[in-house]
């Protein structure tokens, strides 16, 4: 799973999921740029890329805004050259019901998620056709199959993501560019220990999360990365328009909720 000579965008590169991403899609070879609204957070993890002898820049750039994604992307092509990886990962998370939820929350989520990964896939297919063809990772949520409570937009918005991916598989196979997305479970980034801080006591939240899941944790960044890089490299060159949920176990019981409360089969014969 080596990448050198291959170039790649991370949106949302500067914390979290995105720069587990950065890092990893480094330690394979690849030259990766970093899009983010962050400009500190952005700076920062490219210095460490940079210190550790990767080949990383950072490009400041909003994904909501059309215009911004257009140049960081050309200035990335520009600087390296080509564009083989996209991934699309940059996002917030934000709370209310399908009441509570003003119009203007409504917009902000869907913009981040949904328009963001439009104008990302959007400037990044012609430079990956340009290229000889490339893969893009789309980071969705356990949360494009299910739902939790108080989340409506971002739901709706993760589910989003499932179609956007389908439809740019079909649309750009016959031309060699992949696509599919990544459905992380809770995952130990800057974005979940704000939800966690939410409540009283992140530390028990965390924790009562991470039970939660079959593997009785929370996951890491670098656990979404080594999945992002997978779809994201030659080695799955027969996978496109489908998703790998990367969440622990955490799917697992949801349907069957009922029947584990119930004790069925905790007793039944061998
Ligand atoms: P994170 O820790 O908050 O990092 C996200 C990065 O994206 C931040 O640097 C953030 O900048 C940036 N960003 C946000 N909005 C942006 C915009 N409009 N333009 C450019 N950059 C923007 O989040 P994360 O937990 O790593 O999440 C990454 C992705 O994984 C998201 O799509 C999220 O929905 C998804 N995900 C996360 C989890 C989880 O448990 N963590 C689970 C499932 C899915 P700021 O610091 O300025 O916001």
């Amino acid at each position: 799973m080596r990448m050198e000579g291959k170039v790649a965008v991370v949106t949302g590169g500067a914390a979290g999921i995105g720069q587990a991403t950065a890092q990893k899609l480094c330690d394979l070879g690849a030259s990766v740029a970093i899009l983010d609204r962050n400009a500190e957070a952005g700076e920062e993890s490219v210095a460490a890329l940079e210190k550790s002898g990767y080949t990383a820049s950072y490009f400041s750039c909003d994904v909501t805004v059309e215009s911004e994604v257009k140049t960081a992307i050309a200035a990335a092509v520009a600087r390296y050259g080509g564009l083989h990886i996209l991934v699309s990962n940059a996002g917030i998370q934000r709370y209310g019901d399908v009441v509570t939820t003003t119009p203007k929350l409504w917009d902000e989520t869907m913009d981040v998620h949904v328009k963001g990964c439009f104008h990302a896939t959007k400037y990044a297919i012609p430079a990956m056709l340009a290229s000889g063809g490339g893969a893009i990772v789309i980071v969705a949520s356990v949360q494009s199959f299910t739902a939790i409570n108080n989340s409506v937009a971002y739901v709706a918005a993760k589910h989003a993501l499932l179609g956007i991916t389908r439809s740019i598989a079909l649309d750009f196979a016959s031309r060699n560019v992949r696509a599919n997305c990544v459905c992380p479970g809770a995952i130990d980034t800057p974005m979940l220990r704000q939800t966690a801080h939410l409540t009283g006591s992140p530390e028990k939240m965390l924790e009562a999360i991470g039970r939660m899941h079959a593997l009785g944790r929370i996951g890491l960044p670098e656990e979404v990365a080594n999945a992002i890089a997978f779809l994201a490299s030659d080695e799955a060159s027969f996978i496109t328009g489908t998703s790998l949920i990367v969440d622990g176990g955490l799917l697992v019981p949801t349907g069957g909720m009922g029947f584990q409360e119930s004790g069925i089969g905790t007793e039944g014969k061998q």
